[in-house]
């Protein structure tokens, strides 16, 4: 069997980062691991703790370190998360949460922090066509629609505009983003654990190139 890895996939909202997060993990065959994900399956549930999240959530700003850090070392104690490894979509977003996970790691690494990029004309154009399901979350664009009226080719469930994907929202969460994430490649870079891979063009490109990347890091031995 393909061997593993322990990935951590950084982009700007609306770079591809879900589509390639989750090709990514089933050609490895370890677990997809997306905050954004796991914060809008408790909005939905509407528990107490997806009630707060909301907040922060539509308004585009971060959920609370403290909070996001539990819930996604909860989640990496999961089924195999530390034998086979795990893609992080969404998480770490700034070096107090690179460096909690650092240390839930310990003694293992992660192996490589791709940066995913992608010009922010493109995305902003991206988000404004994107469409999701409000029950399963996959992703679907005005240009790429399901197959019968906004209904979830998965799951039967409505396909909507995110709440958060209005201009105002993706703006302030570009900046914010763009803020906390310089640090963050920075950190990682002073690790050599950063590849920057362009996340323009056709889907399927771009999943070569990053599947080209982990292996050629992989063969090098890191
Ligand atoms: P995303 O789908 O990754 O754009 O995440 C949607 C929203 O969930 C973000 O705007 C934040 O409010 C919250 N969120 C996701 N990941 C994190 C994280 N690592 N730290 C804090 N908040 C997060």
């Amino acid at each position: 069997m393909i061997p593993g890895v322990r990935l951590v996939l950084l982009g700007k909202q609306g770079s591809g980062k879900g589509t390639q997060a989750v090709r990514l993990a089933r050609h490895f065959v370890v677990h997809h691991v997306s905050t954004g994900d796991m914060f809008r399956a408790a909005v939905r549930a509407g528990t107490e703790f997806g009630r707060k999240a909301r907040e922060y959530m539509d308004s585009g700003e971060l959920v609370p370190d403290e909070v996001t850090i539990g819930i996604v070392k909860e989640r990496l104690e999961q089924a195999g998360t530390k034998r086979r490894g795990f893609v992080l979509d969404g998480f770490p977003r700034n070096v107090a949460q690179a460096q909690a996970l650092s240390d839930y790691l310990a003694p293992q690494d992660i192996h490589l922090v791709i940066d995913l990029e992608v010009a922010t004309e493109v995305v902003l154009k991206r988000l404004a066509a994107r469409r999701v399901c409000s029950s399963c979350g996959t992703n679907y664009s005005v240009d790429v629609p399901p197959a019968v009226n906004w209904t979830c080719d998965v799951c039967d469930g409505e396909v909507v505009q995110r709440a958060d994907d209005t201009e105002t929202a993706i703006r302030r969460r570009l900046e914010i983003y763009q803020k906390n994430t310089a640090p963050l490649v920075a950190w990682y870079k002073d690790r050599d654990h950063l590849d920057v891979v362009c996340g323009e063009g056709p889907p399927d490109e771009v999943t070569s190139r990053l599947i080209d990347t982990i292996d050629r890091r992989r063969e090098a031995g890191v």
